[in-house]
């Protein structure tokens, strides 16, 4: 890596996308003496709160795109969803890191699985749905219980049903308006885990976890690490996130999450090509967090260590169904001295919106669990 290309402290940096993923980027941004412009369609977002300036534009808009990254030194973005043309129009005047190919291949679930299995990474058994015939087909193929998935615009369960007799299959497509889909093989996994990778300019791979994740109606609750796997699982994680990085010549962070069967076999859910949720627990648990991390690489800088502070780390989401007895009593989860509170400046809290997350170290995982959501039970407490 040539000195030349580093993005040296001082810069501005441009975020697409304004949620709490780009807030933190943009803490982490700043401690670091960046400074962070941030662009989406909304306005006194998470990330604006922070940023040193919030611009209000729509992702097509490419004259505010051009604008926008005509005056940063690199533009990275905080969800997968940017339209392929916002980042082809960014990269004319400024890096971007991920490249829109990443993002290309990572917001379609068929791109991203065929392009999984063109690389022999193994993945969910799938098949590709755009007709009636496919469909059909791959109910025969692949069997059930499977689940139907969007191949576009997916999150948090959003876009995917699951059937469970062959004759569903057609009602199910029918309830996802008819648009191309997967189908995928329902998968008994053991545990869902998940590695956050960062790599570099200069193609150097650190990796943490594998968090272990638990979900609550398909919003991710817990995660914690080290999680008591097999270390056939550690390593294959390990060694999966490494070929994804190098594969897709990420620079930047990526979350690949995995369904771990009983056996200690992994298989890729799906790829995220930015910090992920799993990756919250790097803020107090490691030494370099998931958002320095990104902010090291957009800038070509060496990526700081992964390393552990204290021997586990856990976090535990905040949703906004814990504002519905009215304000949640945050003396009461920070009275407990080892716990760290997060919150993204959401005014609104709806049911399922992340408002923010919770985390603890400790000397065990059950502990660092223990922490967490007891924290969380006491905002509750009246
Ligand atoms: P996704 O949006 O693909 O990450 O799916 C959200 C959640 O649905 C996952 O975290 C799993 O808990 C569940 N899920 C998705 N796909 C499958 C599958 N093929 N088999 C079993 N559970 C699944």
């Amino acid at each position: 890596m040539n000195s030349r290309d580093v993005i040296q402290p001082g810069a501005t940096l441009g975020v697409l996308g304004s949620g709490q993923l780009g807030r933190m980027f943009a803490i982490a941004a700043h401690r670091l003496g960046y400074r962070v412009h941030v662009l989406s369609p909304e306005y006194d977002t998470p990330t604006g709160q922070v940023a040193d300036l919030e611009i209000s534009a729509d992702y097509q808009d490419l004259d505010a795109i051009a604008k926008f990254a005509q005056g940063v030194a690199a533009v990275t973005f905080e969800f997968e969803n940017v339209p392929a043309i916002t980042a082809e129009t960014a990269v004319r005047y400024a890096p971007v890191r991920p490249a829109g190919q990443v993002l290309h291949i990572a917001q379609n679930r068929a791109r991203e699985k065929g392009w999984l299995r063109d690389n022999a990474i193994p993945v969910t058994p799938f098949r590709n749905v755009s007709t009636q015939e496919e469909l059909l087909a791959a109910v025969v193929e692949l069997g059930t219980p499977s689940v139907l998935k969007t191949a576009a615009f997916g999150y948090d369960g959003k876009g995917q049903v699951v059937i469970r007799r062959a004759d569903e299959a057609e009602p199910a497509w029918q309830t996802l308006k008819r648009q191309e889909c997967v189908l995928e093989t329902f998968v008994e996994f053991e545990q869902e885990i998940s590695v956050v990778a960062a790599r570099g300019l200069d193609g150097n791979v650190v990796c943490y976890g594998p968090m272990v994740n638990t979900h609550s109606h398909h919003i991710l609750d817990t995660s914690v690490t080290p999680g008591n796997l097999p270390p056939r699982a550690v390593k294959d994680a390990f060694d999966i996130a490494c070929s994804v990085m190098e594969g897709l010549e990420v620079v930047g962070v990526l979350c690949v999450e995995f369904f771990m069967e009983r056996d200690g076999r992994v298989m890729v859910n799906e790829l995220a090509p930015r910090p992920h949720n799993s990756g919250h627990l790097t803020i107090d648990g490691h030494v370099t967090c998931q958002f320095e991390q990104q902010v090291r690489a957009v800038c070509g800088l060496p990526l700081g260590s992964p390393a552990m502070v204290r021997p586990a780390a856990a976090m535990a989401n905040l949703l906004g169904d814990l504002w519905e007895g009215g304000e949640p009593q945050w003396g009461q989860a920070l009275a407990t001295p080892e716990v760290k509170l997060h919150l993204y400046g959401k005014a609104e809290a709806r049911p399922g919106r992340k408002m923010g997350h919770i985390n603890a170290v400790a000397d065990s995982a059950e502990e660092a669990v223990r922490l967490v959501t007891t924290a969380r039970a006491a905002l509750k407490l009246r």
